[in-house]
């Protein structure tokens, strides 16, 4: 195994650091295969390469492809964002880490996992705005804010 040292010692320290910050949120799986390093960590797998940090994790969430996970929220959605005051964080994937300008070998598994927390919020705000709106829609009295407070009470 020692055509991967360099990938091996390099993920071994980056686990140190995640088993300290996801002791109390979730379990963290590691197995050492012929053909990479295979991570499973708060629903994500990570595929680290023997390439690894010269070349990015692939990353495996919900059962799909990240980048696939990535797809950017509508023009629509996105004026949404707007309307209720939200920051909109542009697109997922041409801000992603994992994307083709996005990595560097000084970024680690611990940022991917920062932006996946950013997108999930990013997402849940938007099904909570499909779902409030169609809930409180065309009811007199009923205006941006108190939507807006609504998902602020949900989001916490
Ligand atoms: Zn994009």
């Amino acid at each position: 195994m020692s055509y991967y040292k360099t990938a091996l010692r390099r993920t071994n320290n980056e686990l140190v650091d995640l088993a300290m910050a996801y002791r109390n949120k979730c379990e963290i799986n590691v197995q050492y295969t012929e053909t990479g390093i295979i991570l499973n960590i708060d629903r994500i797998t990570f595929i680290i390469s023997d390439k690894y940090p010269f070349q990015p994790p692939d990353a495996i969430i919900n059962e799909e492809a990240y980048s696939k996970w990535l797809t950017p929220p509508s023009r629509q959605i996105r004026d949404r964002f707007t309307v209720y005051g939200i920051h909109d964080i542009g697109c997922y994937c041409c801000h992603s880490k994992l994307g083709r300008r996005g990595w560097s070998p000084g970024c680690k598994i611990m940022d991917v996992l920062g932006e996946i927390n950013i997108v999930r919020k990013s997402k849940r705000q938007i099904r909570y705005i499909r779902l409030l709106e169609s809930i409180f829609k065309e009811r007199p009295g009923i205006n941006e804010s108190i939507i807006m407070k609504t998902m602020e009470y949900l989001l916490i």
